[in-house]
């Protein structure tokens, strides 16, 4: 049962957090550049059939180091750029990418769990509906997100403490999209 019985169909928006979703997550450090970035296991061959599932492909991401200065927002949006870029020549597709790249103790923060960069989503895409909608990622801050916007949310399993009840836990993106 579980991600079988909630009825995905292509109408479906499908939100991924980045580091420990899409690529190998740096723990205690920041991806910089795409010679950083490293793709998890199974996630083009996973973007491409989910490119099939769902209509809208959406990265949520927070990216405090471009606050801290350890990279600029310039080398942030080529590295997203050199990701698409890789994603589509493997037969995938990302529809956009939203970065929250200020302080954490920023506030108002668009920064997970801020459901901000989601309402962004929607102001760009209106056709979606976050009750069928999927957040994936690693993180309770990810959990929250998704929660706070009503849609369903998957965990990946990782070494990272996390207290929130997702509706589902798999090991990887590729894990889930089997399963869609
Ligand atoms: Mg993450």
């Amino acid at each position: 049962m579980g991600i079988r019985s909630w009825g995905i169909d292509p109408s479906w928006t499908l939100f991924l957090d980045r580091d420990g979703v899409i690529n190998r997550r740096i723990f205690g450090g920041y991806v910089r550049n795409f010679s950083e970035f490293h793709f998890q296991e199974g996630v083009c061959d996973a973007l491409k059939k989910a490119k099939h599932c769902f209509a809208r492909i959406i990265i949520v991401t927070n990216q405090q180091g471009v606050a801290k200065g350890i990279m600029t927002a310039s080398e942030l949006s080529e590295l997203h750029e050199a990701m698409q870029t890789e994603i589509m020549r493997a037969g995938g597709k990302i529809d956009a990418v939203f970065a929250a790249v200020e302080w954490a103790e920023e506030q108002p923060s668009r920064r997970k769990p801020s459901p901000a960069m989601g309402l962004e989503a929607k102001a760009l895409f209106p056709e979606i509906n976050f009750e069928k909608a999927i957040m994936i990622g690693d993180t309770d801050n990810d959990l929250a997100f998704g929660q706070a916007l009503s849609m369903k949310t998957v965990l990946i399993k990782s070494e990272e403490k996390v207290n929130r009840i997702p509706d589902e836990i798999v090991s990887s993106l590729y894990d889930l999209i089997q399963q869609v």
